[in-house]
């Protein structure tokens, strides 16, 4: 029996594997790759020596060092969390993509969400070359430079906002309309770089190794290619939350809901990164609630009276 399980293996997997470890846990971290979306970058042409720390270091040194260590990890993918009822505490089986199972004191899910994709036919071959879908992350980048926002929500309106502070010009394509009593928005509606483009669409992103290019539909039907350097898909996240959601509380976007110390709804249940509630998809918050998550579920076990370390 483990005493934690860790599912998922990006910053947030990894910082809680590697203190979990320092506090000599049995630990086992599932996941099919280590390293997660922090191995995304973003380039732009004529960027180069842009400084900013992401975390990507701490994320490599993590990373090898679990590597080495490979009986605290296996390759593959959880698909079942099956609580075992105990006395007073539950232990739980968590079952895998590749029939094995694993039984274990405490889990923590650390899988993340996924930006939902704007399905053009470039836009996976230009991700990182001008493509984003994080201006949270990457709006700095694009400073002087021409970008597009496409998404009809708040969300799409704060990115554009964000990129408005630093971009020549931002053009906010919104296919289905955006919320009209937004402050954001009336904000934006002043701004003289922002062209917001209402029940408009993206129809292509075109680029020869960078994004320069986009077409966009009017709703008569006309389309134009316009330049810009980059393109922000902000449709959303989609937590990875489908393993937990008949077993701990999720919030009305699937997002696992925890509280300052990780704790989901369900004692021995721990989460963290962008699968949770918490603010910030950045890859140092990941880190840090990781390290958080392994902490909690370092003194739950501390707590637990049925629980020999
Ligand atoms: C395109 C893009 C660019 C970004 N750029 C930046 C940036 O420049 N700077 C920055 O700070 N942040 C950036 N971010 C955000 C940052 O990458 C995330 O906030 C961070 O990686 C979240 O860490 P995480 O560990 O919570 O999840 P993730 O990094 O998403 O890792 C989730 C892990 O869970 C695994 N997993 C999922 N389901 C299962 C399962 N059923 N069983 C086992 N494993 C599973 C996945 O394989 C993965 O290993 C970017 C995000 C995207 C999408």
């Amino acid at each position: 029996m483990y005493d934690v399980i860790i599912i998922g293996g990006g910053p947030a997997g990894l910082a809680a594997a590697n203190y979990c470890l320092h506090k000599r846990l049995e630990v086992l971290l599932i996941a099919p790759e280590l390293g997660g979306k922090a191995n995304y970058r973003m380039h732009l042409a004529g960027l180069e020596g842009y400084e900013h720390i992401t975390g990507e270091e701490i994320v490599r040194t993590f990373r090898s060092r679990l590597q080495y260590l490979d009986f605290a990890r296996v390759r593959d993918l959880a698909a079942k969390i099956e609580p075992i009822a105990g006395e007073n505490y539950e232990t739980f089986r968590v079952l895998t993509q590749k029939g094995k199972h694993y039984t274990t004191k405490a889990i923590i899910l650390a899988t993340g969400a996924d930006p939902i994709r704007l399905h053009l036919p470039e836009e996976e071959h230009l991700l990182g070359r001008g493509v984003s879908y994080s201006a949270i992350s990457h709006a700095p980048l694009f400073w002087e430079r021409e970008a597009a926002v496409v998404g009809s929500t708040d969300l799409a309106l704060r990115s554009a906002a964000e990129l408005a502070t630093v971009a020549s010009r931002v053009l906010l394509i919104a296919p289905e309309g955006l919320p009209t009593k937004s402050a954001l928005r009336r904000k934006l509606e002043q701004m003289e770089n922002v062209t917001i483009l209402e029940r408009h669409v993206i129809t292509g992103i075109h680029g020869n190794g960078y994004v320069n290019s986009i077409t966009i539909q009017d709703p008569a039907g006309r389309k134009q290619e316009t330049p810009v350097s980059g393109v922000f898909g902000e449709l959303g996240l989609r937590p990875c939350s489908d393993l937990v959601k008949n077993l701990v509380e999720l919030d009305e976007e699937g997002y696992v809901k925890v509280d300052d110390r990780c704790r989901t709804s369900r004692p021995g249940i721990f989460a963290a990164g962008d699968v949770t509630d918490t603010f910030g998809e950045q890859v140092l918050i990941a880190l840090g609630e990781g390290a958080k998550a392994a902490l909690a579920a370092f003194d739950y076990l501390l707590e637990c009276e049925e629980c020999e370390m």
